[in-house]
């Protein structure tokens, strides 16, 4: 396999498809500070879980943290919907439960991208029996042209198309998670 170069690609070839720059690592990074800032804010005096969605989101929530300036937690679930394919199989398995107890906290949901809103939907369900004191969701990105599933994003790093993307976290068949930016299917 060619080795790739983890920092900015003009294109970057995998097999016949071309990904292209999307978002840079600065303008990224310039984001989540953002983001991180606005929930210490809105969390000041709170200690909040934040739960990231594996595997995608591990990347955005590690830097997400490192911006809030609050006592936190942090747990994992592990869900399967895109398999190595480019869409989701509209179906969502639950590969990880989660270890705390959410009963009474407050619940920051953290995922790499929001496409349906299956996934998000799925989590809401199982964490919400749970009574939780609050649940909020933090995404990196969100395709609002694929919403299928009515749900609230408070937290949204950008808006993009409705196209593939890959790199920070996002895989392409498992790799690629490791790219510093985010790259998208040209057409
Ligand atoms: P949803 O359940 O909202 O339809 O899809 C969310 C999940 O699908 C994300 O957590 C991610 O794993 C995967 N996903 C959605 N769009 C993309 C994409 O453009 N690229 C990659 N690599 N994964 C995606």
């Amino acid at each position: 396999m060619a080795e790739i170069n983890i920092a900015v690609h003009d294109r970057l070839v995998i097999g016949t498809e071309v990904f292209v720059p999307l978002l840079t690592e600065d303008v990224i990074q310039k984001r989540v500070k953002e983001l991180g800032k606005q929930i210490s804010e809105d969390y000041a005096g709170k200690a909040p879980v934040f739960i990231g969605v594996l595997n995608g989101a591990f990347l955005f929530l590690a830097d997400l943290i490192k911006n809030v300036n609050a006592d936190c937690e942090v747990d994992f679930f592990k869900l399967s919907s895109y398999g190595d394919e480019k869409i989701s199989s509209g179906k969502v398995k639950l590969l990880k439960e989660l270890n705390c107890d959410v009963n009474g906290r407050d619940i920051i949901i953290v995922e790499d991208i929001v496409d349906s809103g299956l996934s998000i939907k799925f989590i809401e369900e199982l964490i919400s029996p749970q009574n939780p004191a609050s649940m909020r969701v933090a995404s990196l990105l969100v395709k609002p042209n694929s919403l299928r599933y009515n749900v609230k994003i408070d937290y949204i790093g950008f808006e993009i198309p409705s196209k593939y993307v890959i790199g920070y976290g996002l895989d392409n068949a498992q790799k690629y998670r490791n790219l510093r930016s985010i790259y998208v299917l040209s057409e």
